[in-house]
């Protein structure tokens, strides 16, 4: 076997560090080298800021490599260390997957060092870097087939009070919505294996196959609120614009909040993300093309709640996935009385994040 995954440079080091975290080679193929940044300020938080976890998610690298841009001048104290893509593999390929071992990388943390190609890198940054942060931002988009709007996202967290600092923080980003998004399809995932060694993780998601410049405005005054929160830069909070909306509550959504396609067809949007619905509004049409005799079918709301995301690309089959409601959060009554939390439901299909 190859040497262990390794930086090439002393994340000890004072001041910026500029290298790589080298992933073994296997059986699959050679080592890979990834770009990682450091600045080290001293005493503080320590932050672990990754993109291209998904590789048709492009927003995120680019916002990471603006940030290794400003922080610099930015940073007071403390740690950042940003890793701008994750996944290169995918990302060369704008594929959700890792093209030669058909892995999701959000799949198969902690990884494995005697893996494919894709849990080696899983594997090198849960022993390399995870360990050097008490906090993570992993910068993500919804993909290629959706409208959503800005958002700052997490999970449920069976310990409450990583729950309650973990919201604190997704909030502290202030973006259009701020979601806790329930769902069980999440073993292998950055986000839990980060969460069960007691850090803050937060997940930043976007809308979009296409990258533009408001959305990356707005991405990036996100993350710089976020920093801010932390004590790691100084200035003043900005307040993103998304489609005339600024900072939302902070929402939740359940398995049962997703509207299903009931047939075959094309998804015609009634509605925007963000909109605020009553139960019986119309949300969209799915449109049947395998047959014109076959109707159209209205899709409502199930009750009143907000459109966070809308299928706006792709023909859908039966039973996909073709919107989501959310609601104010509610099931953790955050630094009140604090119920358990809710029972696992039943396991459903991938949702993009
Ligand atoms: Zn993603």
């Amino acid at each position: 076997m190859s040497e262990a995954p390794h930086l090439t440079f002393d994340l000890d080091t004072p001041g910026v560090s500029k290298g790589h975290l080298v992933v073994p080679g296997g059986a699959d193929r050679g080592e890979l080298s990834l770009p990682v940044f450091s600045l080290n300020k001293g005493e503080g938080p320590r932050l672990l800021v990754t993109g291209g976890n998904h590789g048709n998610e492009l927003e995120g690298p680019l916002v990471a490599r603006r940030l290794i841009e400003w922080l610099p001048e930015a940073q007071t104290c403390g740690r950042v260390i940003v890793l701008p893509v994750l996944n290169p593999l995918a990302v060369q390929a704008w594929s959700r997957n890792t093209p030669l071992d058909g892995l999701n990388l959000n799949r198969v943390f902690p990884g494995r060092a005697d893996g494919s190609v894709t849990e080696r890198i899983a594997d090198a940054v849960s022993r390399v870097l995870l360990p050097m942060a008490d906090t993570v931002f992993d910068l993500h988009s919804f993909g290629p087939t959706w409208d959503f709007p800005p958002a700052a996202t997490t999970h449920p967290i069976a310990d409450l009070d990583l729950m309650a600092r973990t919201v604190r923080m997704a909030e502290a980003f202030k973006l259009p919505l701020t979601l806790v998004w329930e769902y069980n399809d999440t073993a292998g995932m950055f986000d839990i294996v980060a969460q069960n060694q007691g850090k803050v993780f937060v997940c930043a998601e976007f809308g979009g196959g296409t990258v533009g410049a408001d959305n990356l405005a707005i991405y990036e005054a996100g993350v710089r609120n976020a920093l801010m929160a932390l004590g790691l830069v100084e200035g003043a909070a900005e307040y993103p614009t998304f489609r005339q909306q600024k900072s939302g509550p902070t929402l939740e959504t359940h398995p049962s909040d997703e509207l299903k396609s009931p047939a075959p067809g094309i998804f015609e949007p009634r509605c925007s993300v963000l909109d605020e619905v009553k139960q019986g509004d119309l949300i969209g049409i799915l449109h049947p093309m395998d047959s014109l005799s076959a109707e159209s079918i209205d899709i409502r709301a199930p009750g009143t709640s907000i459109v966070f995301a809308i299928r706006s690309g792709a023909h859908v089959g039966v039973n996909e996935w073709i919107a989501a409601v959310a609601r104010p959060l509610k099931i953790y009554e955050l630094g009140a009385d604090q119920p358990a939390p809710r029972a696992p439901v039943a396991k459903r299909s991938n949702p993009p994040e």
